[in-house]
């Protein structure tokens, strides 16, 4: 297919499960969240060569939520070596909502599951290197503004509106502190959690960290080796395993790649090289998904729907 039919093809695809953003609502626990425009969809696509395709409203800032728990991830293993981390966090999926709280207490006491749910991330935020929130913050930045290439910002709106209203939150964080599973204060914890779910993209550059998350941490563009591609991997099996919440399982049966989503409305997923084979992304590619009106599961209705008709179109599937 050539580039131009690629486009036409995504538009169309957009403009034909936009009807399906109707099934949703925005995120209505934080209120900078609630007042987004319900309607929006809008996708990205880039390819090992710097090739982009995209569609619809591409040019709408949102912020990362929940997709921020892959970087602080990758970040943690970086900076305290594998073992460390999964000393204090595991890797198993839970089939409970995304801040349940109830399996803290059943498993190792006070272990959180995985990192892709708040008590794990809460938990990977905690361990990153730094002395300060704002020196932890400034580090998962740096390591974003690598990987895009442009620079980026905290939106202090959706940051105070959690912060006030982050009740569930600090119980997860004070049941971790209890527990031993913090690695710093409790409301230092929070604070770099709840900035690192405030950090504000587009599509194009979820897709881009999609792209070096699909490439086991090497960043085509820039010729560089970012992050271990064993940790990589173990990013992507997380993302199988846990990223889509309580509906990982019917992802990866249905869709079939390593994803991860945020309340936002944002989905990225990274599509390796021998799944984008039959595809216009035949050396792989990252792709960035943005549609506010979720599920009561926390996921993207119309970015989920749009996913699944282009994965298998493109016969995109990991299995
Ligand atoms: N900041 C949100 C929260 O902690 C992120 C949740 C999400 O995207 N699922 O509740």
């Amino acid at each position: 297919t050539q580039p131009n039919h690629q486009h036409h093809l995504l538009a169309q695809w957009v403009s034909q499960y936009r009807a399906a953003t109707k099934e949703g609502q925005c995120a209505n626990y934080i209120p900078a969240l609630a007042k987004k425009d319900p309607n929006q969809l809008a996708v990205a696509i880039v390819g090992t060569e710097g090739h982009e395709i995209k569609a619809g409203d591409t040019e709408e800032l949102f912020t990362l939520q929940s997709v921020s728990k892959v970087i602080t991830f990758i970040l943690a293993c970086m900076d305290r070596g594998l073992p460390y981390v999964l000393e204090r966090v595991d890797v198993e999926p839970t089939g409970d909502t995304f801040n349940s709280i109830i399996r803290l207490e059943s498993h190792q006491p006070g272990k959180p599951f995985n990192p892709m749910i708040n008590a794990g991330a809460i938990t990977v935020s905690s361990m990153l290197a730094g002395h300060s929130p704002q020196e932890k913050v400034t580090k998962i930045l740096q390591f974003l503004e690598q990987i895009i290439g442009k620079q980026l910002s905290i939106n202090e709106e959706v940051f105070q509106s959690e912060w006030q209203t982050a009740n569930r939150n600090r119980a997860l964080a004070y049941y971790l502190m209890d527990s031993g599973f913090l690695d710093c204060p409790v409301e230092a914890a929070l604070e770099v959690y709840l900035k690192q779910c405030a950090i504000e993209v587009n599509v194009s550059d979820l897709a881009m960290i999609g792209l070096v998350i699909a490439n086991d941490g090497y960043h085509p563009l820039l010729k560089k080796q970012l992050f271990p591609k064993q940790v990589a991997k173990l990013a992507k099996a997380l993302m199988v395993t846990c990223g889509m919440y309580n509906a990982s399982g019917k992802f990866a049966a249905f869709i079939g790649l390593p994803a991860k989503s945020g309340v936002s409305g944002a989905i990225l997923a990274a599509v390796p090289g021998h799944a984008g084979l039959h595809s216009p992304f035949p050396t792989g590619c990252g792709i960035g998904i943005y549609g506010p009106a979720i599920d009561p599961i926390g996921n993207s209705v119309a970015g989920v729907q749009l996913l699944k008709q282009l994965a298998t179109e493109w016969d995109m599937t990991i299995f």
